[in-house]
């Protein structure tokens, strides 16, 4: 009864300060998320001090590579990413994880309109790569409680910008699955593993790009891919605004910047 309770109130919270963002946006000018400026829900400055990935990348999983002349780090030369390509511009790190912290829990779904517009930017391959683009689902329970789910909200507006279908209910999640906050690498494949069906779109030769906001470990990108390529997609590409790194991983990066 408690965990109904606070599922009824959580939503009605959630519901509350999205109408107040929504009316607040109608009569106000847009502020920056960031520094508060009016103009611009992220303003020019604040876009330029987000913290964006430079380095050469291995070009499957888009890790830091151990030598510039390698197409591949050693984790995809020994055992290959499931997803054909993965990008993600920027670090999961202040001022972005702010922003999109914002976007996921606080009912600013506005923001995933600036965070695709960087996405666009940032990889500009995609438009002559990928003939459809399908974001990861929430669990039904969990998007209801939400309101949204931020990935579809990302994959509508870079389809916008694309050019490019968005099948927004292409995957669904066959059960519920606690959060992935705070488990291994192993726990949360097993977490994940199976979690995802084909729902209301035919992927038979079509190249899929994958969207969500944050890669991790790529578990979920790697359960969602393997219903994917089982439903006869040809490949699958992944994109997430940014990526949170392991503190012995930003090390490894910061070793090959200098
Ligand atoms: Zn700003
Ligand atoms: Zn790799």
């Amino acid at each position: 009864m408690t965990y109904i309770r606070q599922a009824i109130s959580a939503s009605w919270r959630s519901y509350i300060q999205q109408a107040a963002n929504s009316l607040a946006r109608l009569i106000l000018p847009p502020t920056c998320a960031v520094c508060k400026q009016a103009g611009d829900l992220l303003c020019s400055d604040c876009r330029s001090t987000l913290p964006r990935i430079t380095v050469a990348l291995c070009t499957r999983c888009g890790r830091s590579l151990a030598s510039q002349a390698d197409a591949y780090c050693q984790r995809c030369a020994r055992q290959p990413l499931l997803l054909q390509q993965l990008r993600t511009p920027f670090f999961f790190e202040e001022p972005l994880s702010g922003i999109i912290h914002q976007l996921k829990y606080n009912g600013f779904f506005a923001l995933a309109e600036p965070i695709a517009e960087l996405m666009v930017d940032a990889w500009p391959e995609i438009v002559d790569n990928i003939d459809l683009l399908v974001p990861i689902p929430l669990h039904e329970k969990r998007q209801k409680k939400r309101g949204y789910n931020q990935a579809a909200l990302l994959a509508h507006h870079l389809g916008q910008q694309w050019n490019l279908p968005v099948a927004e209910n292409g995957l669904r999640r066959s059960r519920h699955t606690p959060p992935q906050v705070g488990l291994s690498l192993a726990e949360r494949q097993r977490n994940v593993t199976g979690a995802f069906v084909v729902g209301d779109c035919s992927f038979d030769g079509q190249r899929v790009l994958l969207l969500d906001d944050v890669f991790t470990t790529g578990s979920t990108l790697t359960a969602a891919t393997q219903t994917l390529l089982e439903a006869g997609a040809k490949f699958v590409w992944g994109y997430c605004a940014a990526r949170a790194m392991r503190y012995q991983d930003r090390a490894e990066l910061l070793t090959t910047i200098s």
